[in-house]
């Protein structure tokens, strides 16, 4: 056995666990069954293999950013490149493995909740790959928001169907996914698309993620013969963040930097620092950092990019940042946007947002280091997807379009 901070039973230290009610509770241990029978089976891992090259294209890249690093003046960046995935993010990683487990499982039908849409996208993606009925639920306000996403997944062959509830966003897709999972168990499987969650989604979606910091330890491996000094990626709910540190998590001379979103600032409202400010609490099933009122709920956040915005992040994280094994810092809105726009103009690369999250921290740090420091960023997506309202919050800044007004 590896060596690693899962503690059995669905906890990672204090945190995860499931905390659901019974209906639920018979239908994850169903699941948990199937993936403890199927993920180590060599045919599913034939499968699994094959898809990961043939469909998403892997491995991807492991990019020395060049530019970049010698303008910092300090530490090589290298960026593990997950931008180019087929979907254009990590996100597939997960979706594939889940909808190859629930073919075995026998199911016919997914239901998925969404709320920027990346996820939605996803799964509709390997659902119509698989030939599997796909229901994907968003809060009505985000598919108005969102109506370029809501038309891809229309486009794969998703049902979407709008969330009605409370504020018509995220939560709410959440309530509406989860009854329609309890109401049709036989036949349908959840797929779930972050590192969050009951027991034994955080330790599955990690394990779908893993191939991220399998391939780069090869990688780095290959191009440095050595390990890196440091890992950074952008924490939402952290798969993508995970799927890179697990597979270094006994290489102790590696640091691990995880990087939160600070929003507007954190000493404002608006952020999503779940793991700088807030305390352990249950949310969605499952226990971790949360940033709750005084009744135990979840708090509003806010993130420039929004697949960070979310007001917990998984387990295995929580219980990292408790036994210092990794550390968790936090970048603002204005610092990604400048991140963005200094890696688009700098590698020729256009992050997402949220990526550009690692990639601001990593700005950062480079030039404090030497310049036989290494340093890896996870460029979890590319930036494709963000153009238009970058943008527009740049019209906000300025009225004139020329790139120095930009602040290039
Ligand atoms: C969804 C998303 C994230 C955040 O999700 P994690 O589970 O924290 O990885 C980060 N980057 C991109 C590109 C995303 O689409």
């Amino acid at each position: 056995m590896e060596k690693s901070v899962y503690s059995g039973n669905g906890f990672f230290g204090n945190y995860g666990g499931r905390f659901v009610p019974e209906v639920l509770e018979e239908k994850l241990v169903e699941l948990e069954q199937a993936f403890e029978k199927y993920h180590n089976d060599s045919a599913f891992i034939t499968e699994l293999e094959a898809l990961q090259r043939d469909f998403i294209g892997r491995e991807n890249p492991l990019t020395y950013a060049k530019n970049l690093s010698n303008q910092l003046g300090g530490a090589k960046i290298y960026l593990k490149r997950e931008d180019l995935n087929h979907t254009g993010a990590h996100k597939i990683n997960n979706c594939i493995g889940q909808a190859l487990l629930a073919k075995r499982m026998g199911k016919k039908r997914i239901v998925a909740e969404t709320g920027a849409g990346q996820h939605g996208v996803a799964t509709a993606t390997v659902c119509a790959l698989f030939g599997m009925d796909c229901t994907i639920y968003m809060g009505k306000e985000d598919m108005e928001r969102q109506q370029l996403n809501v038309f891809r997944m229309r486009l794969l062959g998703a049902e979407v169907i709008p969330a009605l509830g409370g504020r018509q966003t995220l939560k709410d897709a959440v309530d509406e996914a989860l009854n329609d999972f309890i109401n049709h168990a036989e036949t349908t499987f959840y797929l779930l698309g972050s590192a969050v969650g009951p027991h034994p989604y955080p330790l599955m979606v990690r394990t779908f993620q893993s191939i991220i910091g399998i391939e780069t330890k090869r990688q780095i491996l290959a191009k440095e013969g050595r390990l890196p000094d440091y890992l950074i990626a952008c924490v939402g709910g952290g798969s993508n963040a995970i799927g890179l540190f697990h597979p270094f998590y006994s290489d102790e001379g590696v640091r691990i930097i995880g990087v939160e979103p600070a929003g507007h600032g954190l000493e404002t409202a608006e952020h999503a620092a779940s793991m700088t400010l807030g305390t352990p609490g249950v949310i969605h099933g499952f226990k971790c950092y949360t940033l709750q009122d005084a009744d135990g709920q979840p708090l509003p956040v806010h993130s420039i990019a929004a697949g960070l915005d979310y007001p917990g992040v998984g387990p295995e994280h929580c219980a990292y940042k408790d036994s210092g094994r990794a550390t968790y810092e936090s970048v603002t809105d204005q610092e990604a946007l400048n991140a963005f726009k200094q890696l688009s103009l700098k590698e020729g690369i256009i992050p997402a947002l949220e990526s550009a999250h690692a990639i601001a921290y990593a700005m950062k740090l480079a030039p404090k280091l030497s310049t036989e420091a290494i340093i890896v960023v996870n460029l979890s997506g590319r930036g494709d997807k963000d153009v238009d309202q970058v943008q527009q919050m740049l019209d906000l800044q300025t009225d004139k379009k020329t790139p120095e007004i930009y602040g290039f």
